[in-house]
């Protein structure tokens, strides 16, 4: 059996590249032990795949739509699907034993390695239903047997919610109620949405965070920053997470952009 372990990530395009750079640079700052594995779509450029394989162990190509018979067959089915596709292939990485997927939208602020203590599929309540787990980042056991098993229920059952949190979901619908231990903590996946749902409970716990998660349509990189002010320009409120924002952006700035010029 494979021995290693790995953090996973997925880009299916340049924007999003830049998400997965600081994420796997704050992966690193915080001396994670683990392998580190970047997904991406076709249409990522050279420059930015140059600047990913400075950052992550491996720079991934996955083509769903030439990825052998069965992905292929089932993306044929089930067109509505898209990025979907490319996060399952995430169970084809049998050369780890164990990973833990992330979104690209995410900033590590302490090492996270002892989620690999937990056993798939672990994962974070969703914060708009919580008996469903958020895709954003989860713990699995790459595997191809549960990857062809993941296909035909897509092809079968498609997804609720049109993406890979649908998918995930009815997959593994015993996440709600099997075993607490497959529950992570709020802090390893924490949103700023909390901050609208339940302010006293983010002053409270907030600052315990390990991992951000800048879920919803502004991402990071949708703002702009003044790199000799050190400011983001501006609706920043709007954002609700300046603090965080700024530490994504101090870090992109610092460690990210020189790669990239
Ligand atoms: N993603 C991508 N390209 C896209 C959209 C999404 O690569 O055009 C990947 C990326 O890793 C992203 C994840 O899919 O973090 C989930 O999408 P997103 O974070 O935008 O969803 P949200 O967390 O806001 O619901
Ligand atoms: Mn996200």
């Amino acid at each position: 059996m494979a021995a290693e372990q790995a953090f996973v990530t997925l880009t299916t395009n340049d924007s999003y590249a830049r998400g997965a750079m600081v994420l796997g640079k704050s992966l690193r700052n915080h001396k994670t032990s683990k392998k580190l594995v970047v997904l991406i779509g076709p249409h990522v450029s050279n420059q930015t795949r140059a600047v990913l394989h400075k950052i992550f162990d491996e720079v991934r190509v996955v083509d769903v739509l030439n990825s052998g018979d069965t992905a292929t067959l089932t993306m044929m089915k089930r067109p509505d699907l898209g990025v979907t596709f490319t996060t399952l292939h995430c169970w084809t990485l049998t050369h780890y034993s164990k990973s833990v997927f992330m979104d690209a939208d995410k900033l590590v602020v302490s090492n996270i390695d002892e989620l690999f203590d937990r056993e798939e599929l672990s994962a974070t309540p969703d914060p708009g239903w919580p008996d469903c787990f958020n895709s954003g980042l989860f713990v699995f056991c790459p595997s191809n047997e549960t990857y062809s098993k993941l296909l035909k229920y897509c092809k079968e059952h498609g997804s609720f919610d049109g993406g890979d949190q649908g998918v995930l979901n009815g997959f593994f619908s015993d996440w709600t109620t099997a075993d607490i231990n497959k529950h992570l903590p709020f802090i390893y996946n924490m949103s700023s949405i909390a901050i609208y749902t339940y302010l006293p409970a983010f002053k409270q716990f907030g600052a315990n965070a390990k991992v951000v998660h800048f879920l919803g349509e502004m991402k990071p990189w949708s703002y702009t920053y003044n790199l000799t002010q050190g400011r983001l320009r501006g609706d920043v409120q709007a954002s609700s997470q300046p603090g965080f924002l700024l530490q994504w952006w101090a870090l992109y700035s610092a460690e990210v952009l020189p790669a990239l010029i």
